[in-house]
């Protein structure tokens, strides 16, 4: 099969693999679309832990082709979607706590194990949760990246209705935290830079009532209960901390990929609350699914730009470029 595969720190190139057995707990998916995360752009540029040679992508979506001897509640053509964090240790605190992502022995597909960027994916049957019925493969694709921002916003940050919640950084995490903001009744608003004209004029489409550029920023100072950081850059954390009002809430969602020059002190002086999240618990993805199910949150304004896998670094190119918001491959037809 075709695989999109980091072969070392310097070689990230699509090649043809053969594919292996499926173990007796294990589930062959066929994958339809999956979706380029910056993330990914992090592998590839060797700023984020991975081992190589490995298939890149942990966004997906697709249908079970294959079911392990021991597979007891996932049939063949079943829709499905799968957590990250597909092998950890289960015995572990962390483990025991419903938060895998921070077992030692977490393994996740796209960075430890082979991803979604390929014609199919194997996982644990564990991993695996169906898609409701009247959500598309395409708009389930962005489960993962939806169950990252309730992480952060629902059950780390716990936002509330009422609350004025502001994002910072409009790209498609940013847009999806916005939604999510909306979806718990948060008035939401959002700050771009002139870069980011484009989607603030888009912004009321992802639940945000009001917009800004950074060149205000003067005026916003201590305005919002909740600031979101998405952008991950130091600029816009550093703003945060000025955006948000004394005793508000600070939450971190995008990653910068390196250390950032952080005013420590004036969060400090503020009584800010510092919360953020690192992935995603079997927990934010049943509430991300009940969010799409119930369309509460609507992601398909977010699918812009679909590749072939065969044109993988126009797909790149694209991502690196911020055109649209989400790109992804579509495997199957
Ligand atoms: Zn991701
Ligand atoms: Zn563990």
């Amino acid at each position: 099969m075709k695989a999109l595969r980091k072969l070392n720190d310097k070689q990230f190139t699509l090649v043809t693999q053969p594919l292996r057995d499926v173990a007796a707990n294990e589930v062959l998916i066929k994958v339809h679309y999956a979706g380029i995360c910056g993330t990914d752009l992090h592998i590839i540029d060797n700023e984020y832990r991975h081992r190589t040679p490995v298939t890149l992508g942990h966004e997906y979506a697709g249908t079970v082709e294959q079911i392990g001897a021991s597979v007891q509640d996932v049939e063949i053509g079943e829709r499905v979607v799968s957590l990250t964090a597909v092998h950890t240790c289960g015995v572990c605190g962390y483990c025991q706590q419903q938060t895998p992502m921070l077992c030692e022995e977490r393994q996740s597909i796209g960075s430890f194990v082979d991803g979604a960027f390929a014609e199919y994916i194997i996982v644990p049957e564990h991993a695996v949760y169906k898609i409701p019925e009247h959500l598309s493969l395409q708009e389930a694709a962005l489960t993962e990246p939806l169950a990252c921002a309730v992480r952060c916003l629902v059950e780390r940050g716990a936002v509330r209705a009422g609350d004025d919640v502001l994002i910072s950084g409009p790209g498609t995490l940013g847009m999806l935290a916005a939604l999510v903001a909306h979806s718990q009744g948060a008035n939401v608003t959002i700050v771009g830079t002139k870069m980011d004209e484009q989607r603030l004029k888009e912004a009321s489409t992802f639940g945000a009532h009001h917009t800004f550029y950074t060149d205000d920023k003067e005026q916003y100072i201590e305005q919002f209960d909740v600031v979101v950081e998405c952008a991950g850059n130091e600029y816009s954390a550093n703003d945060c901390i000025a955006y948000c009002k004394k005793s508000g809430l600070y939450i971190q969602l995008g990653l910068f990929g390196k250390k950032i020059p952080f005013d420590a002190d004036l969060l400090l002086t503020k009584e800010i609350s510092y919360t953020n999240g690192f992935a995603t618990t079997p927990r934010s993805w049943e509430i991300a699914l009940q969010l799409l199910e119930t369309k509460k949150v609507q992601v398909a304004p977010l699918i812009t730009n679909i590749f072939s896998l065969d044109d993988w670094e126009e797909a790149f190119q694209t991502m690196r470029r911020r055109e649209g918001y989400k790109t992804l491959f579509q495997l199957e037809l």
